[in-house]
C-alpha cells in the first residue's frame, strides 16, 4: 500500500503522524521536512529566556526517537516542490515517491516587511528553532533590542527579552498593542504591565528602514526618529505556505483551502496547521492544529471525519500582564462591556441580543481559571 505521506514534522504533521499511530499501527508513513526534524513546541520558542533555555534545550526529541516512536520514515533536510496529481508523485532528490495520501503541513512564512538601508541582516524574525539559535547567537553579549510589530510574538518576545535582561523597544503603526485581538482598555493594561518591566513603546509610526552602524543599528521610522538599537526583531505576522498547493493547482484562499474533513481541491491531498483554509477559517494557534490532527487521523485510517472547533481561547505569554482573549472577527456587531482595575480587565463582546461573542481578561482576570471557564461555556463554537 502507498504510504500516507506528510509535509512538514512541526506540531500539526507530528502531531497527525501522533494519532494516526493511536489508530493503526501498520500503515506505511512516510514524513518530509525543509528542517531537522526535531520535535519541539513552538509556542515555547518566546520564553527561551525567561526559562534560560536555548534552541537545544526546547527541542523535545531528536528526528531519530521521533521515527523510532512513530514508527514511520522520516526524511530531513528535503524541500518538496512540486506535486503531480495525476501520477500521484512527489520528486524528492531525484527519487519519485508515489502516495496514496499526501498532507500538506507546511506550516506559515513570516512576513518581511520591505525597508529601506543597509542593515537587513541585522533585522532577524523567529518562526522556527533554526531562526531561534540563530537569533540567540546574534543576540548574545547585546543589550538592546528593537521589536518592530506589538502584536502576539511582538509583544511575548517584548516580555521575554525583558526578562533575559535586554532593554527592549517597539515599534508599532497601529497606535496600541495587540490591536487585533484585544479591546483599548485591555491593549492599555498589557503596554503598561510591559512599560513596567522597561520596555518603551513607539505607537503610530512604521519602522522605513535599518542601518548598519558600528556593532548595531540605527532603525529610522515614519516620522523620521531614529532609534539606535543592536539587532532588530522582526514580528508583524505570519502568512499560510501556500505556493506548493498553488503550483500543483490546488485551490487557495489565504491558506490552502480545505473542506471540514482536512480535503483541499484533490481527494487525495490533504492540509492543516497554519497553512490551512478550514471552510473559510485560518487560525495559527495550536488547538485548532490538534483537533484537525484528531479528526484528519479518523479520515486517513478509514471513517471521514469532519472536524469541529469549539471556542478555543488563546493565552498570550506575557507573564508580567497575563491575557487570555477569545477574539472577535473584523466587523462583527456588538459592543464589549469592561470592567477595570488597573492591569485588571475583564472585556465581554456581546451581540447587539446579549449573546457573548468574545473576551478578554488580563492580570489577575486572567489568572483566574473558573472566570474563563465560565466565560468560554458561553461563547458560540468555531466550527459547530
Ligand atoms: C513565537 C511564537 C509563539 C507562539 N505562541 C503560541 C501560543 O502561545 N499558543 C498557540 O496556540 N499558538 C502559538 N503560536 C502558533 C503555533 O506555534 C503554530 O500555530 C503552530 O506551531 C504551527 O504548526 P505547523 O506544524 O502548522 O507549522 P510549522 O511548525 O511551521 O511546521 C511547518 C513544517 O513544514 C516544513 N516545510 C515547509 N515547507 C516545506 C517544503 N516545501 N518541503 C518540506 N518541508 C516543508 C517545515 O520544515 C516544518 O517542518 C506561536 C507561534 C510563534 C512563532
Amino acid at each position: 500500500m502507498n504510504p500516507i505521506v506528510i509535509i512538514g514534522t512541526g506540531l500539526a504533521g507530528y502531531n497527525l503522524a501522533k494519532e494516526i499511530r493511536k489508530l493503526d499501527a501498520e500503515r506505511p508513513l512516510l514524513l518530509l521536512t525543509s528542517d531537522d526534524g526535531r520535535s519541539y513546541s513552538k509556542p515555547m520558542l518566546s520564553t527561551g529566556y525567561t526559562k534560560n533555555k536555548d534552541a537545544d534545550a526546547l527541542a523535545m526529541a531528536g528526528v531519530e526517537q521521533m521515527r523510532e516512536s512513530l514508527k514511520a520514515d522520516v526524511r530531513t533536510g528535503v524541500r518538496v516542490n512540486a506535486i503531480d496529481r495525476a501520477a500521484k508523485t512527489i520528486q524528492v532528490e531525484g527519487e519519485t515517491i508515489s502516495y496514496g495520501a499526501l498532507v500538506l503541513a507546511v506550516g506559515a512564512d513570516v512576513f518581511r516587511p520591505e525597508l529601506g538601508g543597509d542593515g537587513g541582516e541585522r533585522v532577524l524574525a523567529v518562526n522556527d528553532l533554526d531562526d531561534y539559535a540563530r537569533f540567540r547567537t546574534a543576540a548574545a553579549g547585546k543589550k538592546k533590542i528593537v521589536i518592530i510589530g506589538g502584536g502576539l510574538i511582538g509583544c511575548e518576545f517584548a516580555n521575554d527579552l525583558s526578562n533575559g535582561g535586554y532593554q527592549v523597544e517597539v515599534v508599532e503603526p497601529v497606535g496600541r498593542v495587540l490591536p487585533t485581538l484585544l479591546p483599548e482598555r485591555a491593549s492599555a493594561a498589557v503596554a503598561s504591565g510591559l512599560e513596567s518591566l522597561g520596555v518603551k513603546f513607539h505607537f503610530g509610526h512604521s519602522v522605513k528602514g535599518v542601518w548598519k552602524k558600528d556593532d548595531g543599528v540605527e532603525v529610522e521610522l515614519s516620522n523620521g526618529e531614529r532609534l539606535a538599537g543592536d539587532l532588530v526583531l522582526s514580528a508583524i505576522g505570519l502568512r499560510p505556505r501556500v505556493s506548493l498547493a498553488q503550483a500543483a493547482g490546488l485551490e487557495v484562499g489565504r491558506g490552502v483551502k480545505v473542506d471540514r474533513c482536512l480535503r483541499s481541491s484533490d481527494a487525495s491531498i490533504y492540509a492543516l496547521g497554519d497553512c490551512a483554509e478550514v471552510e473559510g477559517k485560518v487560525l495559527l494557534y495550536v488547538l485548532p492544529l490538534m483537533a484537525a490532527a484528531r479528526a484528519l487521523a479518523k479520515t486517513l485510517t478509514g471513517s471521514d471525519t469532519a472536524v469541529q472547533y469549539p471556542a478555543m481561547p488563546v493565552q498570550i505569554k506575557t507573564p508580567v500582564c497575563p491575557v487570555i482573549v477569545s477574539p472577535v472577527a473584523p466587523g462583527t456587531e456588538g459592543s464589549w462591556e469592561v470592567e477595570a482595575e488597573g492591569n485588571d480587565v475583564r472585556a465581554v463582546f456581546r451581540s447587539p441580543a446579549g449573546a457573548v461573542l468574545g473576551f478578554a481578561l488580563t492580570g489577575a482576570r486572567a489568572a483566574s481559571p473558573a472566570e474563563k471557564t465560565e466565560l468560554t461555556k458561553l461563547l458560540p463554537p468555531i466550527l459547530a
